[in-house]
């Protein structure tokens, strides 16, 4: 088990499961060929569209489904 789980545990646009982690705040999905780009302190998630040239297209933000209240 990875202690430091992912936030992003199903996709905010398509609902997959298939979430990989890119590094930092990307992720990507492995369902819609969606890059999302998550906001911890705003609790929002950009979506970005790739295109063939990899080049990133925002598609729309999303807010974080929370479900531990973050502690500060
Ligand atoms: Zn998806």
């Amino acid at each position: 088990m990875d202690r430091d789980q992912a936030p992003i545990l199903a996709c905010p646009a398509c609902g997959g499961h298939r979430v990989g982690r890119l590094g930092g705040n990307n992720y990507y999905c492995g369902d819609c060929c969606l890059e999302l780009l998550l906001h911890p302190s705003r609790g929002r998630i950009e979506l970005f569209d790739i295109d063939e040239e990899g080049n990133l297209t925002a598609v729309g933000t999303r807010r974080v489904q929370e479900r531990h209240p973050p502690v500060h």
